[in-house]
Order: C-alpha cells, then structure tokens, then sequence
C-alpha cells in the first residue's frame, strides 16, 4: 500500500469510483498477496534505520517538506496505518478531494476541524438546525473557550441573511462556518456558496473563514460541497459510508492546504479511528454506491406513500419540493439526488408519534440513520432532545414529528409496515 495514486485511469480513461473501491491505494505485493488487505493490528512499526526513522518524523511533523518520490513512512497508529491510509485514499474519489483524515466518530471530525480553526475570541457561525451533537459542541462548549457561536436557519433569503450576520457578527472576526444541509432532521437546505461569500464579508476585513459542511445526510454520493466553495467536508462515517449500523468512525476531507492543521491536532488529541474501524469501512465502501442508490429509491417510493396518507399533516423530503419553494434551486444546483432520510409530521403530537414508533415491526425504533436497515426516532425527544423545545419549534422540530432513514428491504414491505402502523395511531 505504500504505491498509492495509481491505477485509476484505463486506456486514458479515468475509471469511477465504484470501479477503484476495490483496488485503489493497495499493492497486493506488499502483503503476500493478499487480494484484500489485512488489518494491520499494530501499534507501532519498525523501522529500517535510525536514519530513515528520523525522515520519516520530519515528514510527519512538518520539520521540512516531503522529498520528491519520498514516501511518508509508517511510525505509529496514531499518526498513521496502512488501514487508514488506504481508506483515505479511497475517500478522496468520491469527494475529488486533495486529501483526508479518518476519525474514531464524526464527532470527533467535527469537534477537531472546528479546534484546529478557532481560537478564543473568535466568531463560529453555523446553520441550524445542526445534529443535536454539533448543536451540543457549538452551542456549550465553545462558549466556554470564548468562541461565539452566531446561528442562522437554514432556509434564510440571501439578503436577510447578510444583513442579520452582519448586525450581529460587527466586525468581529469569524474563523469558521460550520454548515450542516439538509439539516438533521429537517431536510432544510443552506446554499453553500451564498454562505460562504456572505460569511467571508460579514466579519472583520480580510477574513476568510473556513467553510466546512457536514455532508453526512447525502454524501459522498449525492452531494459534493467542495465544489460548491466548502473548504472542508466533514461526515459521521457511522452512517452511510460505515453503512451497516455496526461501527463509529468520521471522515474530513479538503485540500491538503487546509486540512493540515486538522491532520496535525489529530495525531495530538488522539481522534484518529483504528485499524480494525478502517477495515470495516474499507469493507463497507466495496457496496456503498449501490447501497445509497437502492436506499434512495426506496426512499423515493416511501416518501409519496405517506404524502399521500391521511393520517401524515407533512413530509419533508428533497423529492417532494416544489418548484415554488424558495429552497428548490438550491436543491437543483448543489444536489444530485434526494438521499433516503424522511421526515414528517404525523397528525398530532407526540402521543402520536410515540403511537406510530411502538407499532412499527420491520423498521426498527433507533437513532442513526444510513444502515441497510430502516430505522425510525423521535427527534423532539431523542437526537434533538438536548435543543430546548422553543428553539426546536424555531429550527421546525416538533412533537409530532417522526425521522425515518429508509434501508435496502424491498420497498413494498417498509411501505405495509408503515401503514398498519399509521392504522394504530
Ligand atoms: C450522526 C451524525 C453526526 C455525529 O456522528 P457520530 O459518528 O455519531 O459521532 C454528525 N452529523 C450528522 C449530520 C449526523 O447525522
């Protein structure tokens, strides 16, 4: 695996990544071999020499830049690890991203893009709603390091937007926007360029903020926000890159400009993911396109059944937006498909939905999303529980709404699941 970065174009053709999640980063030659790669449950590695031990530290902590050809050496797990390494790489196709780093969670992604970038002082812009964990990190804990978080609802016009931004950010100076779209649980959009611009305006001259967005409700597949003017992208891997409802892990990607810093805190708070957690979504990768396109399908069919439900007031699905909707260009522009959670209000409140989650038999009653099974929550006291409810109402969070995230059962049957639960309420 220390050849890496070859093999991805055929007769000048440059393959997909469906084709290279296989192959891409790993010489077999280099472990007996071995079509797929072990895991390499090691803490530590040997080195040749001393003097090669002592090249490999000045690469890794940036005491002189890499030599042409030279290949970054294996130290120790938590700098690096051929498991990790290789899943990096295969990451970037899918993002057309310069570089990544690989975490024990997303929020241990978030939370170390987010310290690699603010410092006391600083202004934190973010959208809303976030996932109840970011919300938690942004709103709590940064305050208490003196960094100011300053919200807008997804959704927002433009112009309202700058204005509101403006007014409050005054000249302060902002070093990172986090944004989240679709929002969890929401499906809220935030169009990423229109942030990223005003953000870069509103704040003290010459700022400019790091754009990072959680991708995690539609990508890798569905949406690509470093070509739409983000910085860096960040996911929760336990979702649908991980896939399977079995493992915890996050991802950061960008360039390797900016995400050096977050690469570099990595190795000193510790949050870097394991060998065994690589490996497993090394595993999970082989099926993830096909896995997000039969769960978006699903989704697709699931999402009209219930529109067209008596006892559902409103679905919030990508598909279903109209074209009169404020948010349906953005929808166009930054999104290639709608993704496979749902969320929706049931006629009611929480007797309701609380009603509706108890008679569900296929679909299991879980937070998380992204799995091959389907799962249903209650956001207002589950994922979300931590959001004071008046600042739920704000973000459109409310006790009768349900967050479905549809797996890869054949469609017909989550559909009857759906409605002899439906019946119940
Ligand atoms: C689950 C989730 C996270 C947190 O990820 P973990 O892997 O649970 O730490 C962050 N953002 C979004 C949008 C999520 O759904």
């Amino acid at each position: 695996m220390r050849e890496r970065k070859k093999g991805a174009t055929i007769a000048g053709r440059k393959l997909r990544p469906e084709s290279l999640m296989m192959s891409y980063g790993y010489d077999p030659k280099l472990s007996e071999g071995a079509v797929k790669s072990p895991i390499f449950q090691t803490s530590t590695f040997v080195f040749e020499s001393a003097e090669a031990g002592k090249a490999f530290f000045e690469v890794a902590y940036g005491l002189r830049e890499q030599g042409q050809g030279e290949a970054l050496g294996l130290i120790y797990s938590r700098l690096n690890n051929p498991d990790l390494e290789i899943l990096e790489d295969r990451l970037t196709l899918w993002d057309d991203a310069e570089a990544c780093a690989v975490f024990q969670s997303g929020m241990a992604a978030i939370a170390t893009a987010l310290l690699a970038y603010v410092r006391p002082g600083d202004v934190l812009l973010h959208s809303e709603p976030l996932y109840g964990g970011s919300d938690h990190l942004v709103k709590r804990f940064f305050p208490e390091l003196k960094v100011e978080p300053v919200g807008f609802l997804a959704g927002t016009p433009p112009e309202e937007l700058e204005t509101s931004l403006r007014q409050r950010v005054g000249g302060r100076h902002v070093s990172a926007v986090l944004i989240e779209t679709p929002a969890n649980p929401t499906n809220a959009l935030v169009d990423i360029a229109t942030v990223s611009s005003c953000a870069a305006r509103v704040g003290r001259p010459g700022d400019s903020p790091v754009v990072m967005v959680d991708n995690t409700f539609l990508g890798p597949l569905w949406q690509h926000p470093l070509e739409h003017g983000a910085d860096l992208v960040v996911y929760s891997a336990t979702k649908f890159l991980g896939g399977h409802s079995d493992v915890i892990a996050g991802a950061c990607l960008g360039s390797q400009r900016v995400l050096a810093p977050v690469r570099a805190l990595r190795t000193f708070l510790g949050t870097m993911a394991d060998p065994w957690t690589g490996w497993l979504l090394l595993r999970s990768l082989e099926t993830l396109s096909m896995r997000m396109t039969a769960q978006m399908k699903n989704a697709r069919n699931v999402a009209e059944f219930l529109n067209n439900h008596p006892k559902v007031r409103r679905v919030y699905y990508l598909d279903l937006l109209r074209s009169e909707d404020p948010t349906y260009a953005i929808y166009r522009r930054q999104c290639l498909a709608p993704g496979s959670v749902i969320s929706f209000d049931l006629d009611g409140g929480e007797a309701e939905a609380f009603r509706f989650l108890n008679h569900l038999k296929l679909v299991k009653l879980a937070v998380s999303l992204g799995g091959t099974e389907s799962l249903a929550e209650h956001p207002a006291s589950m994922t979300h529980a931590d959001v004071p409810a008046a600042e739920q109402r704000r973000m459109g969070v409310g006790p009768a709404m349900v967050r479905l995230s549809v797996g890869v059962e054949h469609y017909e049957d989550i559909i009857t699941d759906l409605g002899q639960a439906l019946e119940a309420v």
